[in-house]
């Protein structure tokens, strides 16, 4: 991408029940670059929208639905899983999105290596569906915000080395709320950068970045909910800075509660930095 794109977290609040043609207004009326499509109950998205969403100009990318895990006990479960990951895909190429999102499992319990394997083992049957059926779009396991999901920064490094296709999706404030308040100042942020950076080079992963942020509320059990920037302790002006500083360009994510306003705000700083 050739710059940092500022996206929200769905349809600006103030589409009401208006839709995407709409929420393309509002976004471009303050100049917030696109937005992430919401298919977190489920992928849904009717023919009008797709053809509205399609012709959009702007950045758009896609969270997958909550209900996955790779590493499920149950088979179906597994199956099912896949099937959600691949139609997002799917629909993310028919549309022109730049990546998706998803938040690839739990541990169950089980010892870390070990599901580390079944993920893997599950990804690669995914990235083989989509290279058959001609599906090129980035697929980003998130880093997720509870030490019971699967999914931190190194296991997810380390799943991207393996696959064309994969990258991370860094949801920064999941970091900041899984490890209890840390990862949450410059020299932390600035690290994962250069870790990205340095060990995925081949893709250029900094040109091609898909972050999430918003205000967090954690406990010692990781994340308790989304709050606004100012309401919360996360520490987005370094992060901001550090994102200026490594030139990092793609596409940021603000999923606050108050979607567009705290969108307008990162960018707002962004800038000024
Ligand atoms: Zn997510």
């Amino acid at each position: 991408m050739d710059k940092l794109n500022f996206l929200t977290a769905g349809m600006p609040i103030k589409t009401g029940n208006k839709g995407y043609s709409r929420a393309f207004e509002i976004l471009s009326d303050l100049e917030l670059n696109g937005l992430e499509l919401e298919f977190v109950r489920g992928v849904r998205i009717s023919d009008e929208s797709k053809e509205i969403v399609k012709n959009s100009p702007m950045v758009k990318t896609i969270h997958a639905p909550f209900y996955i895990n790779l590493n499920a006990r149950e088979e179906e479960k597994i199956e099912a899983s896949i099937n959600r990951i691949v139609e997002t895909a799917t629909i993310a190429q028919e549309i022109g999105a730049f990546s998706i999102t998803y938040h690839a499992g739990f541990y169950l319990g089980m010892d870390k290596d070990k599901v580390y394997q079944t993920i893997k083992t599950q990804t690669g049957i995914i990235q083989d569906i989509l290279q058959k059926n001609n599906v090129k779009v980035w697929i980003r396991p998130e880093t997720t915000g509870k030490a019971t999901q699967w999914g931190d920064l190194e296991e997810i490094i380390n799943l991207s080395k393996e696959f064309e296709y994969v990258l991370p999706c860094v949801d920064f404030s999941h970091l900041h709320a899984r490890y209890n308040g840390i990862s949450n100042t410059y020299d932390e942020f600035a690290q994962i950068f250069e870790k990205i950076g340095k060990e995925l080079e081949e893709k250029s992963p900094l040109e091609n970045f898909h972050a999430h942020m918003a205000g967090i509320e954690y406990t010692s059990k990781g994340e308790k909910q989304h709050l606004n920037f100012e309401e919360s302790d996360f520490n987005y002006k370094d992060l901001l800075k550090a994102f200026k500083d490594f030139d990092v360009k793609g596409a940021i994510v603000c999923e606050s509660p108050n979607i567009e306003d705290d969108a307008k705000l990162i960018r707002d700083y962004y800038y000024s930095i």
